[in-house]
């Protein structure tokens, strides 16, 4: 192995020693921040209320890219739509999901699949999503394996499908975080990785309801 191969092993490595070793609540998953809960998935709801029905995306099918303990799942996206799939690299997290879920049996029984497995390596089903979300995990891959990630969710995207983007930005460049092993990126570098993904902005915007000392979040409909 090379040393920029053994960088990158390093940094997928210690990502999943971090996310192992945290509790499986929506407070873990947020770093903390669990009170933002309820805005960030009230914003999320707005966003997607815009492209369901009269905007053309179907309310068939979507995906929850690191979808942890299934928080998004729960209260954005089996509301919303028939069937969903979580993905995450942790398997105690979507353990917990599934307990989670449970709560409500007939929601839980419209959950397709539990795929574990790093979204570096993971490979949607083609023409299968009317949404993808991703949100709170891109810092966890690298460019390369981010723009390919994104070329593959778009060939995984039905007609009138879009894949959402929702995630922290810097103020700018690269901004390592040692301890979760992530990066925080600025907003140009994020849309030159999208472009070069090969997908268009449909829509963007800064959620504006967060406290001040966290990082911007910015939520981008892309296709
Ligand atoms: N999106 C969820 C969880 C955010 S916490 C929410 O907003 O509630 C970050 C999640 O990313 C964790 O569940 C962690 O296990 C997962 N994760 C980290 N690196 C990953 C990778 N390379 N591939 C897939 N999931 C990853």
């Amino acid at each position: 192995m090379g040393e920029i191969e053994r960088d990158q092993a390093g940094f997928y490595a210690n990502a999943e020693g971090y996310w192992k070793a945290v509790p499986p609540t929506v407070d873990g998953m947020l770093g903390g921040y669990g009170s933002i809960s309820n805005v960030d998935i009230n914003g999320s709801k707005a966003l997607l209320q815009r492209f369901l029905g009269e905007g053309g995306t179907d309310n068939g099918c979507a995906l929850d890219c690191g979808a942890g303990i299934g928080r998004i799942t729960k209260r954005l996206l089996l509301p919303l739509f028939r069937t969903v799939d979580l993905v995450d690299v942790t398997r105690e997290f979507l353990d917990q999901a599934r307990v989670s879920l449970g709560d409500d049996p007939a929601a839980a029984a419209r959950v397709g699949h539990y795929f574990c497995c790093g979204l570096q390596d993971f490979v949607p089903e083609k023409n299968r999503y009317d949404v993808i979300w991703i949100q709170w995990v891109i810092g966890h891959l690298t460019d390369e394996h981010l723009v390919d990630f994104l070329r593959r969710c778009q060939a995984a995207l039905r007609p009138g499908g879009l894949v959402v983007v929702k995630d922290n930005v810097s103020y700018e460049g690269v901004v390592p975080d040692d301890v979760d092993s992530s990066v925080c990126r600025d907003l140009s570098l994020l849309m030159g990785l999208v472009e070069r993904a090969g997908l268009r902005v449909v829509h963007r915007e800064q959620e504006q309801n967060f406290p001040k000392e966290i990082y911007q979040v910015h939520t981008l409909a892309l296709r």
